[in-house]
């Protein structure tokens, strides 16, 4: 929990010496608390004040990376239960199954199947993050082996599960350098995991079937010298596991109760058959990594959609650059439209654009990533930013026939529109999905 200025004073060397550019120490304490300074600005402070301090200011939970590269992923450092608090940080990752007992062709086909979970959803290129290699044969050289194959020929990020010691190690053993996330570390396996995962630098799943087990367990490795921790709430019905999970993040982040302060691995089960469904609970629920059992796009894609929508900043609307936007190969009789940079709003207006088959210019104005309406009624859109955005981006250069369509809902301030550009101002529909009719009918 974060100290507050007094409790920070109280560390201080109290000598006033105004080296840190503060005239007291109270003041410099006071800057500390608000984050507003360094606790390096002051040479004097003992050494044993910076480790409380340090760990007085770490965050609630850690944050946890595995993967290399652009396939690298990062869990946990939330800091706060739901998102209209201020945000989520980590969108959860979703990792796809591979059995060890799948060979040849099947194989093949599974890790095909995988890397081929690629979207694009409202211009953002989206897919799974990671795969996770599931010791089922109950053999070590054939879970190796597989995770070997996966690794050459996948470059998503790695989850190794096994319970047994001398599997993970062999797995490990082909795999390191791609910084896998290994587990998991039980009970009865802890210690030997914790080595596997000291020496190999990779963080380590650690699992029980209560929260009170799982604590204890997490405090066990931590003290075997792992500080990279994902929790694991093994065994329980997808109802159990939210329930639990929800009290884990309360926990957490509100007790700052340090040895549940990591982020959480989910599996659903395999006979689950709605994994989507099961998943995206979790994804809101708090699970920093899923682990479903399909590669059927559709699937992945409905949990892709959850993450994106729920790991938005609310307080940034997804936008699109502000700019003018090409439709085919419009030349200069082509029609120009504006509308604003919220994402949602320009792919459904880009959309229905490609639908008419008729080469366009889609100027997209600033609004700060809100809608036509909203911009409107929040003074974000009035003719003013709309012919700024003409003149920036010379539509004048573009065209040669000086007419601007507007939406419909904004139809109230093309008079003025057409004072501030001396463009003649055509009103489109209220609809975008009647801007193909519009322009084969109205504009042609
Ligand atoms: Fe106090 Fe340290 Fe600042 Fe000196 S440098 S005034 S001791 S906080």
């Amino acid at each position: 929990m974060a100290l507050t200025g007094l409790q920070i004073f109280k560390l201080l060397p109290k000598t006033n010496c105004k080296k840190c550019g503060m005239p007291t120490c109270l003041a410099f304490a006071m800057q500390l608390a608000q984050k507003r300074a360094k606790l390096d600005s002051c040479p004097d402070v003992s050494d044993e004040a910076k480790e409380m301090l340090a760990a007085a200011a770490a965050p609630p939970m850690r944050q946890i990376k595995f993967g290399t590269g652009d396939s690298q992923v990062q869990i946990g450092r939330e800091t706060v239960l739901f998102r209209h608090e201020e945000k989520f940080h980590s969108p959860t990752v979703i990792a796809v199954s591979v059995s060890d007992k799948l060979t040849g062709d099947d194989l093949k086909a599974r890790i095909n199947a995988i890397n081929a979970l690629k979207f694009e959803r409202v211009g953002v290129k989206i897919g799974a993050n990671a795969v996770a290699v599931i010791n089922q044969s109950g053999s070590p050289d054939t879970f190796a082996d597989v995770a070997a194959q996966v690794k050459s020929s996948c470059s998503l990020a790695m989850i190794l599960c096994s319970e047994s010691p001398e599997a993970l190690a062999a797995a490990v053993a082909k795999t390191a350098d791609a910084v896998p996330l290994i587990g998991a570390a039980t009970e009865d396996n802890a210690e030997a995991m914790a080595k596997i995962a000291k020496e190999n630098n990779c963080p380590l799943v650690v699992k029980a079937d209560s929260i009170e087990a799982l604590s204890d367990l997490s405090e066990k490795v931590k003290a075997a010298g792992v500080e990279d921790i994902v929790l694991n709430l093994g065994g329980l019905s997808l109802r159990d596991q939210l329930y639990n999970l929800t009290r884990m993040r309360v926990l957490s982040l509100k007790k700052v109760f340090r040895p549940l302060g990591y982020p959480v691995l989910s599996v659903l089960p395999g006979d689950e058959p709605l994994q989507h469904v099961g998943a995206i609970g979790l994804i809101c629920k708090f699970a920093g990594v899923v682990v479903v059992d399909t590669v059927e796009p559709q699937a992945i894609l409905a949990m892709l959609t959850a993450v994106m929508n729920i790991f938005t900043d609310p307080q940034k609307p997804v936008q699109v650059e502000p700019k003018v936007y090409t439709i085919g190969e419009p030349g200069e009789d082509a029609p120009l439209l504006f509308t604003t940079n919220f994402s949602l709003t320009y792919y459904t207006v880009e959309s229905d654009v490609e639908s008419s088959r008729i080469p366009s210019y889609i100027l997209v104005v600033d609004t700060e990533g809100t809608s036509v309406l909203t911009a409107y009624s929040g003074d974000k859109l009035n003719e003013k930013v709309v012919a700024d955005a003409m003149t920036k981006f010379k539509v004048a250069d573009l065209v040669k026939h000086r007419k601007l369509i507007i939406p419909g809902y904004v139809a109230v301030m093309s008079g003025k529109l057409e004072e501030a550009t001396d463009w003649e101002v055509m009103v489109g529909p209220r609809e975008s999905s009647m801007l193909p009719k519009y322009l084969q009918e109205v504009w042609q």
